[in-house]
C-alpha cells in the first residue's frame, strides 16, 4: 500500500503532498519540511537533508535506516536514496502535483466525454509539456 499525506512546511506558508512507497517508512521519518522561503534560514546538512528546487526535506536518518533495514536489503541509506527511491518524497513530481493533476483532469473532463481520442492526445501533450517545464526548473523527480 502506498500512503500519501499532506505536510505543512516549517514557516506554515506552503504544504506538500508526500508519498511513502509501500509504506516502508512512517511519516515521522520526515523531521521537517522547508519551502523555498523557510529553506533560506536552514543550515543545510547533506547527511540528513535533500534539496529539490528550493525546497528542503530533512529526514530522521537513524529511524530511516532502521525501517529500511527491516524491509529492504539496502546497504547504504542516504537522503538521496530515500527521496529517489520514493520512500518519502513528493506525491507526483512536485509538492503540489497531486492537486495539479486533479485540476487538469477536471479541466479536460468535458473533452473526455466528447472525444476520447483527442482527450488522450491532449493529456499526453499537457503532461509532457509540464514535465519539460519542471525539468527546466530543476525538479529532481522530473529529471530522473
Ligand atoms: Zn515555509
Amino acid at each position: 500500500m502506498c500512503l500519501h499525506q499532506k505536510r505543512t512546511c516549517a514557516c506554515g506558508r506552503e504544504e506538500a503532498f508526500l508519498f511513502h512507497r509501500d509504506n516502508v517508512l512512517p511519516e515521522e521519518v520526515l523531521l521537517a519540511l522547508y519551502c523555498p522561503v523557510c529553506a533560506r534560514e536552514v543550515d543545510f546538512d547533506a547527511s540528513t537533508m535533500i534539496r529539490d528546487a528550493g525546497w528542503i526535506l530533512e529526514y530522521d536518518m537513524e529511524a530511516a535506516r532502521f525501517y529500511l533495514a527491516r524491509r529492504t536489503s539496502m546497504a547504504r541509506v542516504s537522503p538521496e536514496v530515500i527521496f529517489d527511491g520514493d520512500y518519502c518524497s513528493w506525491y507526483g513530481l512536485t509538492p503540489r502535483d497531486l492537486e495539479e493533476s486533479a485540476r487538469l483532469n477536471r479541466e479536460l473532463e468535458p473533452l473526455r466525454k466528447r472525444d476520447l481520442r483527442r482527450y488522450i492526445e491532449e493529456m499526453r501533450l499537457r503532461r509532457s509539456r509540464r514535465v519539460e517545464e519542471l525539468k527546466a526548473h530543476g525538479w529532481r523527480k522530473a529529471l530522473r
